[in-house]
């Protein structure tokens, strides 16, 4: 028997069938499961690859690790014309690699829990559309055992801070504190309710806990939170923008979130048009370069134009994806490249001006200035693609990039810049 399951509550998720995930993702096989693809006897006739041509050798001529071939508009080669995965109608939903029966849910140690989160670049997860998580608690007991070692417990937490190492009960204590700042239904827009969790963790990653435990940890992050609006300038409405530099980084570290990196897109073309972009979004200056399907060129100058946003759909997509990105413990430890409970939060509070910006781009090339819950959605499903999952992102230089933003104190300025107008003149308690 494993583990139980810490499900997130309120989130909801069906599969629609948009096939999305089976365009984006390369699927890895394992030996066990390209024998059993192979013994199911795929033809031609079955418009699919038959034999080893359905798989793509990765790595070295004497690699013995595969992944699903693609067509060459990045499909996978068992996807139909209707988005169904072929594999999955002619033989029943466990018959599919691992990857595919997982997408989009993840578990993550949280100590003698499993931790469920979800993957927001699934549009159903995006848009709250589907049946609760908790109908799905069978499917997912299922999922767990397959993925999960027996002794979750064998796990050790992740660190709050660098050498600060609190146990299991306290390092979720601190979580959920951080959780209650950012998510729990406030008067204050979600902007401003992520700075003052930014000050909470900023703080929180300076601390020793020494003779802080239990429920005294609580009280401190209230304590931190109560002083976060004077202390960063909220109070007094005078946050000041990000510094020109702090806008370059940022503009570079959203190029990574918007870049395509399947191998249909990939090749030498794709790696010069990389560089060619990276000098672009340096620039910031004249149309952005065409990063993605969802994103045509649109002018740098409208993406720094004031918003407007009257769709309280907005702040419950960004505490929704709050709340399972933290109780899923989706953001540190071992889901989050190894990182501190302090860090990865701020990571991911770097995630609300990043969508912010992807949305105003969307919002933008549809000749608008008022953005809509749609729009963030939209650009959270590209956003929230790589977040976690980048090798890329768990590199040093990305890391020094986001770090350097967090040491110059640009991330709340970020959030705050890009939050819709309407957000930066709203009452913080
Ligand atoms: S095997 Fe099926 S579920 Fe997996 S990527 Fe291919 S089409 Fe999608």
């Amino acid at each position: 028997m494993g583990q139980p399951l810490s499900l997130p509550v309120i989130q909801k998720y069906s599969c629609h069938s948009c096939g999305n995930c089976c365009r984006q993702h390369e699927i890895l096989v394992t030996e066990e499961e390209r024998q059993r693809i192979l013994g199911q006897n795929w033809t031609e006739a079955d418009d699919v690859p038959a034999g080893m041509k359905a798989f793509v050798r990765v790595g070295g001529f004497f690699s013995k690790q595969y992944r699903l071939a693609n067509r060459e508009d990045g499909a996978c080669v068992f996807l139909d014309p209707n988005n169904r995965c072929r594999i999955h109608a002619r033989f029943g939903e466990a018959a599919k690699p691992l990857p595919c029966r997982i997408y989009p849910f993840a578990f993550h140690p949280a100590g003698d829990k499993v931790a469920v989160s979800l993957r927001f670049s699934c549009p159903s997860v995006a848009g709250n559309d589907g049946k609760l998580i908790e109908q799905h608690r069978q499917d997912l007991h299922v999922l767990r055992d397959l993925v999960v070692p027996p002794s979750v417990a064998q796990y050790p937490p992740p660190a709050i801070s660098p050498g600060q190492q609190l146990d299991w009960p306290d390092t979720l204590r601190v979580v959920e504190g951080l959780k209650g700042v950012v998510s729990e239904p406030h008067e204050a827009p979600f902007a401003m309710r992520l700075v003052i969790a930014l000050f909470v963790a900023q703080m929180l990653g300076k601390a020793t806990f020494d003779k802080v435990r239990g429920g005294r940890l609580r009280e401190l992050i209230d304590t931190l939170a109560m002083a976060a609006p004077e202390e960063t300038g909220l109070a007094t409405g005078s946050i000041d923008d990000p510094t020109t530099l702090g806008k370059t980084q940022f503009r570079l570290i959203t190029a990574q979130y918007t870049t395509r990196d399947t191998t249909a897109a990939a090749g030498l073309g794709y790696r010069l048009r990389k560089l060619q972009h990276g000098l672009e979004f340096t620039r910031g200056k004249g149309m952005t370069p065409e990063m993605h399907p969802s994103l045509p060129p649109v002018a740098y100058a409208d993406l720094e134009k004031p918003f407007t946003c009257a769709d309280a759909g907005v702040d419950e997509l960004f505490s929704r994806y709050f709340t399972v990105k933290l109780d899923g413990m989706a953001f540190c430890g071992p889901a989050f490249y190894g990182l501190p409970v302090t860090e990865g939060f701020m990571r991911l509070a770097l995630i609300y001006p990043i969508t912010m910006y992807i949305a105003r781009w969307i919002t933008c090339a549809d000749g608008r200035f008022t953005l809509t819950a749609k729009d963030a959605q939209k650009a959270l499903t590209i956003v929230d693609h790589h977040h976690g999952y980048s090798p890329a992102m768990g590199m040093g230089n990305f890391r020094r990039r986001v770090q350097w933003l967090i040491a110059h104190d640009e991330i709340p300025r970020l959030a705050m810049h890009y939050a819709p107008e309407t957000d930066r003149q709203g009452e913080v308690e």
